[in-house]
Formats: C-alpha cells, structure tokens, sequence
C-alpha cells in the first residue's frame, strides 16, 4: 500500500464512522444504497458484441422483464468483423437490425450498439467516459459484463473498460455533464470457462430451463451468427440450416448452442446445490465484483424472489 493510498484509507475510516451520510456514497461501504432501494428494479448488461448479452444474460433478461424490472442491453462493438464474406458497413446495418429483432423477443427497453469496431476496442479513456455516462444515465442497481479474462480481446477490453469505470462513476469530477446518479450499481461477471489467472466462481445463479424457448427465438434473432457465421467454427454444415424462421428455432433446439450449457457442464455440485431435485441443462451465473458496491440485501431479497439464488455467504465482498 502506498502512501496515497494510505491516506485515502485513513480518512475513509473517519468519515465512515463520522458521516452516515459520506458512508452511503462510498461504493466499499457495505451499507451503501440500501436507504435508496426502490423498485422497479433496472439492470444493465454491457457485452462487447451484438449477441453476448443473449448468451449470457438472455434467461435472467426474461425473468427480470417478467417482473416489471427496466433491462437495457448494450454491446460496446457493432459486431462489423463476424461474418465469413459480408461487407463490414452491411453487416453492423444487419447485427444492429438482429439485436432490435431480440430486445423485442424480451421485452426489454433498449438495445444500445456503442459503435466501436469488432476486433478493435480498447479500454480508452474515450470509452471510459462514454460508459461512465451510459450508465449514470440509466442509474442502474445492476450492472453485468465479461471478466476481464477472456479469449477474445474485445471481451477482455469491455470488462476492463466497465472495471475502470466502476469506481470513476461515483466521481462527480469525472465526466460532470452526466451528474452522479444516487444510487450506483454492483457490478457482476457473466460466468465463463477461464480459468487464469482463476476460474469463474457463480455467486448468483438463474435457471434458464423454464424460459430456454425465450432465449433461443431471441438468439435466433442474430441470424448473421447463429445461422451463417458460427455454423461452420462448430463444424456444423451451413447446408443442413434450414431456411424458414420456425424450421431455425427448431434447429436451435436439437443444436444447443455450446455457451448456453457453459454454466451447468463447469458447476454440476454448485447448481445441484442451488437447485436441489431440479436436473437443469441452463443456467444464468454470475460473480460478484469486488470494486464495486456488494448488493444490498434489499436488492439481493428482490432478485431471490424472482427465484434468483445467491451462492455466496452473504458477506459484502470488496467492503474492506
Ligand atoms: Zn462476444
């Protein structure tokens, strides 16, 4: 710990325990937001790609929705590189349309593409900024993207770019045009495979069995992907894709696409546990992220009503 940092723990601990009120806007202090707790409850999936929120986030997208929560998705790129042959400008015109196609499939209220190129975003301070306004903009409780550890480059530059702008959004100083909203997110990793520098651990997991039909015809909807580009990485023959829209999502269904079964194939003994008698193919998680406030019990009662389960022991993590 260096000097600075030092101080800035040295006055941290007066004023929490001279100001209630000072406490309450430190994003470390476990108490924090949950005086301002109100429904209806807003949640922000920031992915880097078109379709990362479907994968990841599709079954808890629809069950927040379902309960009258707010859900924006948002994708930093506008996907211009995933395709085999198709010209770059048509193709982010066409995954722009396909996200349109999905947010309507849940229901939810906006589908932002930030615009940034495929196979190119870097955690600027440009895009810093603009995330930090996008999300004091929406005010979210939640906030959900990749961990900054990541096969692809664009993932790992989407978790770092909301991991730096986790703290700076609770700066008044830092982006002023877009004033600090009062209450500001905890932030959750979407689960993946990755193991360095340690694996995934599921904190909160969501069943996605009872609404699997959902997230397929909202996936569905990326048809650029699911039907042209991804086929032939998984080995499928294009020529076996069926044509008509209903034939598609049939497809989907005997083909499961590989993410979707991510979360149950890695954490068999945690999901049993969570969802004991169940025997559940998919399955939403999600890690804690310690710069960020923990979730308040408020927040953590809301999203367990809904079916939702907390894994963790319930202690604030990243309060200290
Ligand atoms: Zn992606």
């Amino acid at each position: 710990m260096n000097i600075h940092r030092t101080v800035v723990a040295a006055i941290l601990l007066v004023a929490s325990t001279a100001s209630a009120e000072f406490a309450g806007r430190d994003p470390r202090y476990p108490g924090f937001a949950e005086q301002n707790f109100s429904l209806p409850f807003r949640a922000m999936f920031i992915g880097a790609h078109p379709d990362d929120a479907d994968y990841q986030f599709g079954a808890t997208a629809t069950k927040l929705v379902k309960a009258g929560a707010r859900v924006v998705f948002v994708s930093i790129c506008n996907g211009d590189n995933g395709h085999q042959t198709m010209d770059p400008q048509a193709l982010a015109a066409r995954r722009y349309n396909e996200t349109q196609a999905a947010a309507k499939v849940y229901g939810i209220e906006k589908y932002i593409v930030m615009g940034e190129h495929d196979c190119l975003v870097e955690p600027s301070v440009d895009l810093r900024k603009r995330v930090t306004r996008l999300i004091r903009s929406f005010a979210p409780h939640m906030v959900v993207t990749h961990r900054a550890c990541d096969y692809h480059a664009d993932h790992r530059a989407t978790g770092q770019v909301v991991n730096d702008a986790t703290y700076l959004m609770g700066v008044p100083l830092f982006c002023p045009d877009t004033p600090v909203p009062e209450t500001l997110p905890f932030v959750m990793y979407a689960g993946d495979r990755f193991t360095l520098p340690r694996p995934f651990r599921p904190d909160m997991l969501v069943e996605g069995d009872d609404v699997i039909d959902t997230t397929l015809e909202a996936l569905g909807c990326h048809e650029s992907q699911l039907f042209e580009w991804l086929p032939p990485e998984y080995g499928i023959d294009p020529n076996s894709i069926p044509k008509g829209r209903t034939e598609r999502i049939a497809f989907l269904k005997k083909n499961i696409p590989t993410d979707l079964l991510l979360n149950v194939e890695l954490h068999p003994d945690v999901v049993k546990r969570a969802f004991p008698g169940k025997n559940l193919k998919y399955v939403d998680a999600f890690e804690i992220c310690e710069y960020a406030r923990p979730p308040c019990q408020k927040e953590r009662a809301f999203l367990a009503s809904l079916g939702f389960r907390w894994m963790d022991d319930g202690q604030s993590r990243g309060s200290k």
